[in-house]
Order: structure tokens, then sequence, then C-alpha cells
């Protein structure tokens, strides 16, 4: 028998082509959205669930193409510090120490978070090992994500720790995808993630491309977040970074690259383009003292840039709201006051994020046929008041979201139709439990890679 509910009364903001927002109500059947009405079901059939969410805004759920969550558990371990050394005193090590159960522990924390903060998507990169864990975290929150293992195989620039065979790396890799790609009705998909350049030879990444164009799989990967990062490449395949992926055949719209802050006007087209998406990482790009993504320009001449908080130990949030902000913010000095006006930046975390993962068919905006990946918002709060004169109006509505909206202000987060996160509590995530199994996994680790301050 079909699974209906009913969202009613809430503010609808769609993000649908015309960017409507609508008092109205959401029949939901079986995960998907049903029908938008503007009058109240009369009569209900018996167990039939309804959420009465009069007073609160509803948006699709906040999607994010770059996330860690192999990492989460490092949070606060690896501050003040510049990317590579980053990666090679600390996040490296650490990764390397994880087993399945702490792999397990790290994913759960970092999508409590997400889930409480109204992201329903990501776009993961796990690390070497057991991405196994990281799916099965995947499948019993509830979350949507594409997870890709993390592949790194050069003899030169890889530490032995975390380096695997060419052939061993990719034959996990697909049989991952045979394995989990499509899982729980598609919410669980699984992509391919060489780490960077710097960490693959051409083989790797070119069996990559090659497999990946077969599967019409997505490929994650990082590029050109630092300077030191796009020297090494240069002298290592005597070429600017995304002109080599270009070479090598990467480039696509089933690609992903992850920042994009250091590229020549050449890169900028190659993006453009070949449909690649960039993805914007505000928090990490400052705290790695990276620099700044020319994102305005990027999007001016249609590259397709979506958002994404990286890792916990490069930011150390993970919730959306935070991103959406700093994104709205940081180009402003330079670019002036309207260069990231708030709805382009709701568009990044939605949209965008739902065309870089390919899902653009199903999540992004609030419409019928889509999946009901859904967040509600009160924005009635004594730190976050929407106008009263403007309860529809999109433009208030957006600065609300975008400039002054708090983890806090998150009334309920859905996922294909089920409600993962309500009344502080993320469902399928008992606190208690989690804490207690993120404080034993966090000593397993500090004793395994003897980690103390720098
Ligand atoms: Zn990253």
């Amino acid at each position: 028998m079909a699974r209906e509910s009913w969202i009613t009364g809430a503010t609808l903001f769609t993000q649908d082509a015309g960017r409507r927002v609508l008092r109205a109500n959401l029949r939901i059947v079986d995960g998907t959205i049903a029908a938008i009405t503007r009058s109240k079901p009369s009569r209900l059939s018996p167990g039939v669930k309804t959420i009465d969410a009069s007073g609160l805004v509803l948006l699709p759920g906040f999607v994010q193409a770059h996330i860690h969550l192999c990492q989460t558990l490092f949070r606060n371990q690896a501050d003040d510090l510049e990317l590579l050394d980053w990666l090679s005193k600390r996040i490296w090590v650490m990764e390397a120490a994880h087993t399945p159960d702490t792999l397990r522990a790290s994913a759960l924390l970092g999508i409590h978070e997400l889930l409480s903060s109204g992201t329903t998507c990501i776009l993961d990169m796990g690390t070497v090992r057991h991405t196994e864990a990281i799916l099965e975290a995947v499948r019993d929150s509830g979350i949507r994500a594409s997870v890709g293992k993390c592949l790194m195989d050069h003899p030169q620039t890889t530490p032995e720790y975390l380096r695997e065979p060419t052939d061993e790396a990719l034959r996990e890799a697909e049989a991952l995808f045979r394995g989990w790609n499509g899982r729980e009705n598609d919410r669980i998909r699984v992509s391919y993630a060489p780490r960077f350049v710097i960490s693959c030879t051409e083989r790797l990444l070119t069996e990559v491309a090659r497999i990946a164009r077969e599967q019409g799989a997505l490929i994650h990967t990082h590029a050109s977040e630092n300077r030191k990062e796009i020297e090494l490449v240069k002298e290592l395949v005597g070429a600017e970074n995304i002109e080599y992926l270009h070479r090598i055949g990467m480039t696509s719209p089933r690609l992903v690259l992850a920042h994009c802050i250091w590229l020549n006007e050449t890169e900028k087209r190659i993006l453009r383009d070949s449909g690649t998406h960039a993805v914007h990482c505000p928090s990490s790009n400052m705290k790695l003292a990276s620099g700044f993504s020319p994102v305005t320009e990027l999007r001016a001449q249609g590259v397709n840039v979506a958002l994404g908080a990286d890792g916990a130990p490069c930011n150390n949030n993970l919730n959306a709201f935070q991103e959406m902000r700093l994104a709205a913010l940081i180009h402003k000095p330079t670019h002036g006051p309207r260069s990231m006006r708030a709805q382009e930046v709701l568009d990044m975390a939605t949209l965008a994020g739902a065309k870089a993962l390919g899902w653009s068919d199903r999540i992004g905006s609030i419409e019928v046929g889509k999946r009901a990946d859904l967040v509600a918002l009160d924005l009635n709060q004594p730190s976050n008041t929407l106008p009263a004169w403007g309860p529809l109006d999109p433009e208030l509505i957006a600065s609300s979201v975008v400039y002054s909206c708090q983890p806090a202000d998150v009334r309920y987060t859905w996922v294909d139709g089920r409600i993962v996160y309500r009344g502080g509590k993320v469902l399928t995530i008992p606190r208690e439990k989690l804490m207690s199994q993120v404080r034993s996994a966090q000593l397993k680790i500090a004793k395994k890679v003897k980690i103390g301050r720098l």
C-alpha cells in the first residue's frame, strides 16, 4: 500500500523555475511530492500522517557537494595549518588509523550535524579503506549521498600508509559501485574519488575517466585549491592542473571539482565548455589560507558552482547556513554588494548542488514529481525575524535564510518523505549512543597515531 503523508499550512519557498513562494499544502506519496494544493485535505484516510507546518518556511533540503564524513572525528585537531601541512602532518595520519568502527562513528557524527541543520544530500569523499562503513552509515541514517572511496596510488607523492596499487584501488572502487550504487530507491550512489592530481598516477586517472564514462558515474576530486599544489602539479605533469585534467579526458558534466581557486583564463573556459562543476567551500578556503575562488566570474561565465563545507577539521562546522553566509559575504569587498545576492547563494545550495550530483530530476526544488527532501525553518525568532509585512516576499525570505538563519531555526528535516530530524533530535541517530561511540573512537585513533600538539 502507498505510504501517504501531508505537510500543511507552510510557506513553500519552492526554488522552481519561477522561484515561486506559496502558502500551500504538500501531499507526499511514497517519498515523492504528489501534489501542491491551496486547500487543505478535507478528509484523510486512517494511517495518513499530517504535519502542521503553519508559521514555518519549507525549502528544498540543502545539497553540499563536497564533504569528508571520514574526518568529522578530527574536528578541532588540525587547526591553523596550510593545506599540504594540514594533510601530511595531521589528516592523512589520522585517516589511515581508521577502523570500520571509528569510520562509522565519524560518518554518523557528520550526518547528525548535517541532518539537524537541514542538509539532506551530500557528495562525500571517503578515505582509502573501509568505505563500506560510510555507506552503511548513509543507509542507516537516511541521508541522501553519493560516496566515493578515496583513490591514492602515486609512488612519489603519497605516503605509503595510504597508498594502494592502482589495480587494487580500482577493483575495490568498482566493487563498491556494483554493490551499492542505486540502493535504497536510489538514495545512495557511488562515485569515483581520486584525491587530487598530486596523489594519483595518470593511469589511475585515465582508468577512472574510462570506467566512470561507461557506468555513467560521477567523479569527485579536489583541484587548484592551493598555490603550492598547482606548482607541484606543474612539476609532476608539466601542465596547469585543470588543463591537465582536460587533456587526459577527465572533464565532463560528470566531474565535480572542489575549490577551483587558482585558475587561469583557459582553465575557466575549460570548466564552462566541458560542463564540469565547481564547488565553493568558503570556510575551508579561508581557514587553510588557500585563497578566494573566482566564483562570481565562474557563475557569470555559466559554470555551475555548488557549495560545500568540506571536512570538519578545515571548517570546523558542517552546517550549510555558515557556508551560505560566507559565500554571500566574502566576495562583496572585491566585487561589490550585489555580486553574490542571497537568492543566488540559495540557488547554489539547492539547485546547483543537485545539478552537480546529477540529481536535478529528483531534488533541488519543491515540485510535483520530485522527492520530498525538505527542511522546515522557523523564521520568527528573536535572532532571525522575517519582517511581518512580507511573509511571502522571496527576497526577504532569502535574506533571512542566508544572512541570519542558524541551525537552531531548523524544525524538521525530511529525506525521501521520511522525517529524519524533529524537535531537536535526529530520529535515526540516537545522540547519547553516538557521543559515546565518538569518544571511544577518538581515543582509539589518538592511541594509534600518538597524537599530540604540533
Ligand atoms: Zn576536501
